[in-house]
């Protein structure tokens, strides 16, 4: 009897331990089988992702395959669904309309695409940003004057003499038989005063303004440098008399050994060619006159600097102290100042500083009263401004050393 039980006793302590197995091995496949479903949701997920890439890639490439389309300009609307189009350079076609356009929207001088095979104009384009628009901007009478001009009373004078007594007073040179000075080249550090003396200029003699810059000219639209420069005079002829004033004209007109045979050189060269033909081509007597300027004399084409294209020279060197006094004065003038301010003192602790540099002293002295609530401007804010100025400066240089070692 008691074998039996004990018989029974291990019989369902045994039956025991397996069900405990398969309970735990339950509890493991379930959480395997979790594990499994999870991944596969997110290979799901992900095969989803990649199916849509994929889609995308196809249209994109199909629309790489399409036959490129010619691009034409509407000319007239012929009727219902014909459309008589130019299409630079072979001419003026009849063509016929896509169903999805509509021809009110057509207008003459409409930009519209056609397809490469059938001339179905297919496509309304936007119309053309004009580049010469983004590219000069055009002062019609700026509002600096000479006044504004800090020492330079040199160059002042120089600039009278070829800009504005010519444009003034053009029978002084014909009674003399001379032919007018087309224009100037300004050289000379930055921030010194050129495009203001030239604006001034304008002013004084009732000019159009267009200013554009070198370096523009030939990065921005690649190509379209040399019809810009044809296109600058013929505008400058439009809006007579006018100044064409050509910054950074290092960036077009260095020097031609200099440069290499590269793609992008040619381009420069070819702007630099139309520049020269532009001004051999114009009678000074058109009351156009043309100023450069650059900070890299020593780089220019002599070329440019040739008699009968720009005739004259005029540095623009940093201002001494007699010049910074007087550039400090030009831009405190509308500055709340204490009395008794030494702004002599200031000068001289400016050297070497640019015009740009002073008149930028003169701003920070303000920022530095404005921080402290106070209305007035006082001496220490402007010490503080030149220490502030000169370190800028300083690090500028600073980091132009670290380059070239
Ligand atoms: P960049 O070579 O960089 O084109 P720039 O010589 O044409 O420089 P400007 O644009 O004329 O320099 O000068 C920058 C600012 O500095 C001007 O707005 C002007 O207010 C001030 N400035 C420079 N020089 C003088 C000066 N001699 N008198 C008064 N203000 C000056």
């Amino acid at each position: 009897m008691s074998t039996a039980s004990t018989l029974t006793t291990t019989q369902s302590s045994d039956r025991n331990g397996i069900k405990q197995y398969y309970i735990s091995k339950i509890d493991e496949k379930e959480i395997e089988l979790k594990d499994k479903v999870d991944n596969s949701r997110r290979l799901q997920a992900q095969r989803n992702d990649l199916n849509a890439r994929v889609r995308l890639l196809k249209e994109e490439l199909q629309l790489l395959q399409e036959p490129g389309s010619y691009v034409g300009e509407v000319i007239k609307i012929m009727g219902k669904n014909k459309i008589l189009v130019k299409v630079n350079p072979e001419g003026k076609y009849v063509v016929d309309i896509d169903k999805s356009i509509d021809v009110n929207k057509l207008s003459a001088n409409t930009r519209v695409a056609l397809r490469n095979d059938s001339y179905m104009l297919h496509k309304i384009l936007p119309n053309k940003v004009d580049p010469l628009v983004s590219l000069m901007k055009v002062e019609k009478v700026p509002d600096a004057t000479y006044e504004m001009v800090g020492g330079l009373d040199q160059q002042v004078k120089e600039v009278k003499e070829v800009i504005e007594l010519p444009i003034k007073h053009p029978e002084l040179f014909e009674s003399l038989g001379i032919a007018q000075p087309k224009g100037v080249l300004m050289y000379g550090p930055p921030g010194t005063g050129k495009t203001l003396l030239a604006r001034a200029v304008a002013h004084h003699t009732d000019c159009t303004f267009i200013r554009v810059s070198g370096s523009e000219l030939v990065q921005k639209y690649i190509g379209e440098g040399s019809r810009m420069v044809r296109e600058l005079f013929v505008m400058a002829r439009e809006h007579a008399p006018s100044i064409i004033f050509m910054d950074e004209i290092d960036s077009i007109g260095s020097s031609r050994i200099e440069s290499g045979s590269g793609g992008g050189d040619s381009e420069v060269q070819r702007t630099m060619l139309e520049l020269l033909n532009q001004l051999d081509g114009f009678e000074a007597t058109q009351s156009i006159k043309v100023i450069m300027a650059t900070n890299r004399i020593d780089i220019l084409d002599p070329a440019l600097l040739r008699p009968g294209r720009i005739d004259r020279k005029i540095e623009f060197p940093n201002p001494n102290e007699e010049a910074r006094l007087d550039i400090l004065k030009i831009h405190s003038r509308k500055m709340n100042l204490v009395r008794g301010i030494n702004l002599r003192k200031v000068a001289d602790m400016l050297s070497g500083a640019s015009g740009a540099e002073v008149k930028g002293t003169c701003t920070e002295a303000g920022m530095f009263a404005l921080r402290e609530r106070r209305v007035h401007v006082n001496q220490e804010d402007l010490e503080m401004a030149v220490s502030k100025v000169m370190k800028r400066g300083e690090e500028k240089n600073m980091s132009i050393k670290k380059l070239f070692k």
